[in-house]
């Protein structure tokens, strides 16, 4: 059964479950969490230096939402994934905002998962990205499943990160605790570390036998790994996939010339790039 929620006469299927102060938070027990509210404070505080693709933006690639090539409705990668593998790939793939080369979600992107910056860096990127996170599931999550035409999510996934590391991914460990649907495994296979492209044997999957999956990740370069992971998925009999991931990395050129940046194309929490107002 698909979990529900009814948030402020917000019928809401899918994954997140109500926070309270009692949740353990795991490696980030430090971290003072109570509910929403603190959640949606910490997404208004870093919204300022967001951007953010919107539904009917200007000329985005109309897979990942990031610059189209010219003239192409795709950008180069994602025109080349869909050549190689048409109905293989993610059903939708939504950023919850641009992370621009040298901006702050970028350095969050990296600092959250770093073994190198002090603790407290690490955890307070940790807290921001969570926030954006869960917050965009919550009040998005119906825009992704109507755009896929699924009910929602009967698993999540996390792209495996290249080096395959051992343990949890963090980015699953961020955010566990709070949702409430089964995680589909997905492994790296040995010898596919060092691919940089896509490639359907790059991770493998257990039995997913008509599964809808919600797939996360932190940052998009080409979406070479994300898609080669959705692939693993549908090999293992997923009926959809949704991808949703952090950050659509932008460089920062790039933010200038296609107006990509905070000024010209703002993060908006009441929006997303598939956005479907409720009824
Ligand atoms: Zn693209
Ligand atoms: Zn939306």
């Amino acid at each position: 059964m698909i979990p529900s929620q009814n948030v402020r006469g917000f019928a809401y299927v899918g994954a997140v479950r109500e926070l309270g102060a009692a949740v353990e938070l795991g490696a980030f027990r430090a971290v003072p969490l109570a509910g929403w509210p603190d959640l949606r404070a910490l997404v208004r505080a870093q919204a300022p230096l967001l951007s953010a693709p919107r539904a009917g933006g200007p000329e985005l690639c109309e897979i990942c939402h990031g610059p189209a090539g010219h003239g192409s409705p795709r950008c180069f990668p994602c025109d080349l994934h869909l050549q190689c593998a048409q109905g293989s790939l993610a059903d939708v793939v939504v950023p919850v905002a641009f992370a621009v080369k040298g901006g702050s979600h970028a350095r969050h992107l990296w600092q959250y998962k770093s073994a190198r910056p002090p603790v407290g860096t690490r955890d307070a990127a940790a807290t921001m990205l969570r926030a954006l996170l869960l917050v965009f599931l919550r009040d998005h999550g119906a825009c992704l499943w109507r755009t896929a035409r699924i009910a929602g999510p009967t698993h999540l996934a996390v792209v495996p990160t290249a080096r395959g590391r051992p343990g949890v991914h963090p980015l699953r460990e961020l955010v566990e605790d709070y949702l409430t649907v089964p995680w589909a495994e997905l492994s790296p296979r040995p010898g596919g570390e060092q691919v940089r492209d896509l490639d359907p044997d790059r991770f493998s999957a257990g039995p997913l036998p008509g599964a809808r999956v919600l797939m996360i990740d932190d940052t998009w370069t080409t979406g070479s790994s994300a898609q080669s992971a959705a692939m693993a998925l549908r090999r293992a009999g997923a009926g959809s996939v949704v991808t949703v991931v952090l950050g659509r990395h932008i460089r920062r050129a790039e933010a200038a010339t296609a107006g990509l940046g905070p000024g010209a194309m703002p993060f908006r929490p009441r929006s997303c790039a598939v956005h479907v107002a409720a009824r």
